[in-house]
């Protein structure tokens, strides 16, 4: 062997040995210590390797196999047709790689009958077995060949259905797809672990993984698992009685599978790239699960046995395309604070600049110093951040292993005094939180201007926080009502304002002026009012006199308000601060009352029934749409009822309804007949 290649041969087995730790940790213990771009950087450094030198290739290669040996502890399930992996792409050019080498194979039938693109979910693959439309067995995918079983923890998940619908299923089939964990649900159950002392999850696949190998269902149960079929594996010799993957898709829908959102069938690669391209930049981020790409696969069922399979793990007919990941690592450089427009002091994150899902991340919230005392959070810890959604960044907590064992950076001590007006902090009712009391503070006041002009408030175009900046320090402004007498001379006289900036400026404040009152409540920034409650409450006084006149027991009567909420109502209007505040707006013309909103009377004496999940309402959204409408609501069907609204997974009620002959609507009817 010559130094050259003893030289690979010896990083090739480094390589084999940390990804088959890492695979272990990964798939088994569902405890990665690695990244998964690190990993795939690992991964595609060996593969380059045994490509350029297959004698360096050996049989237990991680890229030889799919996943890892099923667990011990678990029953085994064979699948009737491998479990595989995907090969990657992770740019354009390797994508048109991939459809010159199996265009290579099959001649132009790949492109003539294009591409099937969908999301690839980052979840736990499992196979699920269905026998004349019934649930039968379910399992993880293992190795590939042999899984784990783990049908009474799959049945726990609502989304999988345990009856097919419709009637014409094949005799027995295993409908392949992934059970993934939303994001909201992840976050809420860290947050308990949290509380309770237990070890938070690293991302929301591998809570996936983990919940679905628990002994205890109900453990699995209490997860908040969700499911999106993608495949279906027959007995050799049956037949699909369809043609391509996009009719498979609406076939699984057809029978209550949930499929992902966002798949397009494309005729072409461009076409291909511009769905990848949608998806990485506007799609994802507004996603409720983590998808870590898109899976392009040829559309035409018929060609996929001829294209094969490489190595036993990459079948051809499909690639993943892979995005930018959305969690990386960087260095946590500062925590920093700011005073929110109620006083709070508010910490954030100050990272070493990294990318994430294709943008620069060097801020990330921190929430309150409860939550920065449990993650243990130093200055100067390598930490995993996470973009999700379009939510700001978030650190999901710091990376044990990378920080320093001998000399660990000293524990976070929040501030004592507030960083703007120097006044000593008060601690709130609620856990972790610091407050400056200084009703005048500097940086309460820019806070609550920027707050007061934003889209959920006063919704005033073009006062931008750096406007709002500038308007401050020139001393124009010292409080929301100072913003009416601004002329557009005054504004012409700053920089970056021009003649008609200015006036436009001066226009959409004066605009505001028609806001109704339960937005000018939100605007105040009275602590605890949100959107919904200063509606609610504005709704239920009417002017904001009332309002400013009325007791803590006036204030509870209000659906939807408790106590902290009403009595910080009630401090607010009572400090001679906001009294003179109120005034001035009363002076400038602002609007005092709240326009009063007509329900309507298409359901007036109907008595309705709601069964099963609704695609977008929850229960009581629609209850309080029939009630808003004239209609009752009942609790079981009887032959008085008027109709029957049903969702997915009806059962008892919506049959009740047809013995009766009860007429059974959706909710789309619904929402038609009430007119919205
Ligand atoms: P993969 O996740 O790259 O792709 C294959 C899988 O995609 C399929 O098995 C299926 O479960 C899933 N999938 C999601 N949506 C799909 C769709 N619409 N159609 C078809 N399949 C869909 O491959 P893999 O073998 O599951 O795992 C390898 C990856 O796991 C690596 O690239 C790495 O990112 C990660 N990994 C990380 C570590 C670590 O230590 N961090 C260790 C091992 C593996």
């Amino acid at each position: 062997m010559s130094d050259d290649l003893a030289t690979l041969s010896a990083r090739a087995a480094t390589l084999r040995e940390q990804l088959e730790r890492a695979a272990y940790e990964y798939y088994v213990l569902d405890r990665p210590s690695l990244s998964d771009a690190e990993y795939d950087r690992m991964y595609r450094e060996l593969a380059r390797i045994e490509d350029e030198h297959p004698a360096l290739r050996t049989a237990d290669s991680p890229t030889q196999r799919v996943g890892a040996e099923p667990a011990t502890h678990l029953v085994k399930h064979t699948h009737l047709v491998p479990m595989l992996s995907l090969a990657n792409a992770f740019n354009e050019e390797e994508l048109a790689a991939w459809e010159e080498r199996i265009v290579r194979m099959t001649g132009d039938d790949v492109r003539r009958a294009g591409y099937n693109c969908e999301l690839k979910i980052d979840g736990a693959a499992v196979s699920l077995t269905y026998r004349e439309g019934v649930l039968v067995e379910g399992a993880t995918r293992g190795n590939g060949t042999i899984g784990e079983s783990v049908t009474t923890n799959l049945r726990t998940i609502r989304d999988i259905p345990l009856r097919l619908r419709g009637t014409d299923h094949p005799a027995m089939m295993e409908i392949r797809g992934e059970v993934y964990m939303p994001f909201s649900g992840f976050e809420r159950m860290n947050e308990e672990r949290i509380a309770a002392g237990e070890p938070v999850f690293a991302n929301p696949r591998n809570a996936a993984a983990g919940a679905l190998r628990q002994l205890d269902p109900k453990i699995t149960a209490s997860r908040p698992l969700k499911f999106f079929g993608y495949a279906i594996a027959l007995p050799d010799g049956d037949d699909l009685p369809v043609d391509s993957q996009h009719e498979l898709l609406a076939l699984l829908a057809s029978w209550g599978i949930p499929v992902a959102p966002d798949q397009r069938r494309c005729a072409a690669l461009a076409d291909v790239h511009a769905w990848a391209h949608e998806i990485e930049h506007k799609v994802r981020g507004a996603l409720d699960f983590a998808i870590d790409g898109g899976v392009v696969k040829v559309d035409a069922l018929a060609l996929w046995p001829d294209l094969g399979v490489i190595g036993g793990r990459e079948p051809r007919y499909a690639i993943a395309r892979k995005f930018a990941p959305d969690i990386a690592e960087t260095t946590l450089l500062a925590i920093n604070v700011n005073v929110g427009r109620t006083g709070t002091i508010n910490p954030y994150a100050v990272l070493e600049p990294v990318e994430i899902g294709g943008a620069q991340v060097r801020l990330a919230t921190l929430h309150n110093f409860d939550l920065v005392r449990r993650k243990d959070l130093r200055v100067g810890d390598v930490v995993q951040v996470k973009r999700a959604g379009e939510v700001i960044p978030q650190i999901i907590g710091p990376v044990p292993d990378k920080r320093d064992a001998d000399q660990p950076p000293p524990p976070y001590v929040p501030p004592t005094h507030c960083p703007s007006c120097g006044s000593e902090l008060v601690t709130g009712a609620e856990l972790g939180m610091l407050y400056c009391p200084n009703f005048e503070c500097a940086g309460r006041r820019l806070e609550s201007l920027v707050h007061f002009a934003s889209r959920g408030a006063m919704d005033i175009r073009g006062l931008s926080y750096a406007r709002i900046t500038q308007l401050v320090d020139a001393e124009l402004v010292h409080d929301a009502a100072d913003l009416y007498d601004l002329t557009a001379e005054q504004l012409v006289a700053l920089d970056r304002f021009a003649e008609k900036s200015a006036e436009q400026l001066v226009e959409a404040i004066a605009a505001s002026k028609a806001q109704p009152l339960s937005k000018l409540l939100f605007a105040l920034g009275i602590a605890n009012i949100g959107e919904i409650a200063a509606k609610q409450i504005a709704k239920h006084f009417g002017t904001l006199d009332a309002i400013a006149h009325a007791s803590v027991e006036q204030v509870l009567e209000v659906h939807g308000v408790g106590d902290t909420l009403a009595e910080s109502l009630v401090s607010w209007f009572a400090d001679p601060k906001a009294k003179k505040l109120i005034e001035k707006l009363r002076d400038r013309g602002l609007t005092f009352d709240e326009p009063r909103t007509h329900t309507g009377t298409a359901l007036k004496g109907m008595t309705v029934v709601i069964t099963g999940t609704l695609p977008s309402l929850s229960r009581e959204q629609a209850g309080a749409l029939v009630e808003a409408n004239g209609g009752r609501i009942a609790n079981s069907v009887s032959k008085k009822t008027s109709f029957v609204v049903v969702g997915e997974d009806a059962g008892s009620k919506l049959e009740k309804a047809r013995t009766l002959g009860v007429e059974t609507i959706d909710e789309a009817e619904l929402l038609r007949r009430v007119g919205g």
